[in-house]
Formats: structure tokens, sequence, C-alpha cells
């Protein structure tokens, strides 16, 4: 705040022109960074996100208000703890730790029990949208903690790549979930690997996704019976 009042009108019109505004404004999400900054950083948090909107839009779930991303360079709260990244109900807006932050975490960084890289880092952003676009579209989206989970981690499986993609399918060594089963934050806690490929597997194995994507925004409980 004090050093845009410091700054003269011509340097901030020349900051405004610079590549990286005309970069920001091809992006489907607005990104505030208030941690570290890279261009490849804001680039992967765009395509992460153009990547989700893509998958998410097949089964008809898409947008109904504007996405925000702040990057910050502290862990986020998340189901009581750390996490890289984290959706806020109360604001709607998506917080992500940096990729310079989370590199410079004293233990080896983890995602989905692989290491953390830009390929991770993207589909992470992607579980968030996969939150932000439930809560637009779901109406008791507060009380449906699996169900979005659900989605969210089924959205991330999906963007991230074939080969990191195939190794956590086969280190989870789980099938998809069962009918009868039950969808629960508790399982998830408990193995967020194993949930996270569970319903993947599910997701991409059922005839009629949109179907189920409906019956998931629509959930009023805390668990998922999978019919
Ligand atoms: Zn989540």
């Amino acid at each position: 705040m004090l050093l845009a009042t410091l700054l003269s009108p011509a340097l901030l019109l020349a900051e405004d022109s610079q590549p990286r505004a005309a970069e920001d404004a091809d992006c489907a999400v607005e990104i505030q960074v208030v941690g570290q900054d890279s261009p490849r950083q804001r680039m992967e948090i765009c395509q992460g996100a153009r990547e989700a909107l893509a998958f998410l839009a097949n089964y008809g779930v898409t947008p109904t208000g504007s996405l925000q991303i702040e990057v910050v360079d502290s862990p986020q709260e998340h189901n009581g703890g750390a996490a890289f990244g984290s959706y806020d109900r109360r604001t709607g807006r998506i917080s992500l730790m940096s990729m310079a932050a989370i590199s410079g975490l004293e233990e080896t960084p983890k995602m989905l029990g692989q290491t953390m890289d830009y390929e991770h880092f993207r589909a992470g952003v992607a579980h968030e949208i996969a939150h932000a676009l439930f809560h637009q579209n779901g109406p008791d989206a507060q009380l449906s903690n699996a169900a979005q989970e659900y989605l969210a981690y089924a959205t991330q499986l999906a963007v991230l790549p074939e080969p990191q993609r195939r190794q956590l399918i086969e280190s989870a060594d789980v099938s998809a979930w069962q009918s009868g089963d039950t969808i629960s934050e508790v399982y998830m806690a408990f193995a967020p690997e194993k949930f996270a490929v569970k319903s993947y597997l599910h997701f991409i194995g059922m005839e009629d996704p949109s179907a189920f994507v409906t019956t998931l925004l629509n959930v009023k409980w805390f668990y998922v019976y999978v019919p």
C-alpha cells in the first residue's frame, strides 16, 4: 500500500504494461501473489485451472462466479493438518503455498506420497478449483466434505500426467469404490492416497459420471453411499 503511493503514475503504467499482465489476462483465475512469485508458477496455476475447468465441464460443472487464487509462503490449514493448498468456504478464495516456499521446507515435500514437483503443483491447483466449483454449484456444499473431496481428487488425478498417475495407482494398490461402499472422510484421513485412487478409478469407470456428479453436488451428509 505504502509503496504504491510512492510510485509515480508513469511507473504504475509501466508496470501494468508488462507482459506478465497480458499472460494473466488469458488466465481462467485471478491470481494474487503475496508470497514468492515466478513466471513458471503463474503458468502452472493458469494451466491447472484450465485443465480442471475443461475436465469438470464434461460433467456439467461450470463456474458460476469468479475464481480467485492467493499465493502465500506459509502452509495452509486443511482438515486439521498442514497442506499446500486450501479453499476458504467463507471467502470463496483458494490459497496456495508458493512452489519456492514448498521447495524450501525442511522435510522433502511430498504430494500423495510422491515427490512434489510442478506437475503435482498443477494437479493441486486443479484439486482446489474442483472445491471452488463444488461450492459454486452444490447447494449444501458445507456439509458434504467426502463428496467434494471425491470430486477434487478425481479431478487432481485426471490432470496429473499419465506416468505419475500410473505410479500412484500402482503403489496405492486399491480398487475403485464398489457399490455399497461408504465414501468417508475418515477413510481419507487414514489413507489419502488410497482415497484419491479409489475415487479416480470409480469415477472413470462409471457409465454415467454426470449423473453421479449431480448426486455428489446434492449430498446432504458427511459421507456418500456408492449406489
Ligand atoms: Zn480437498
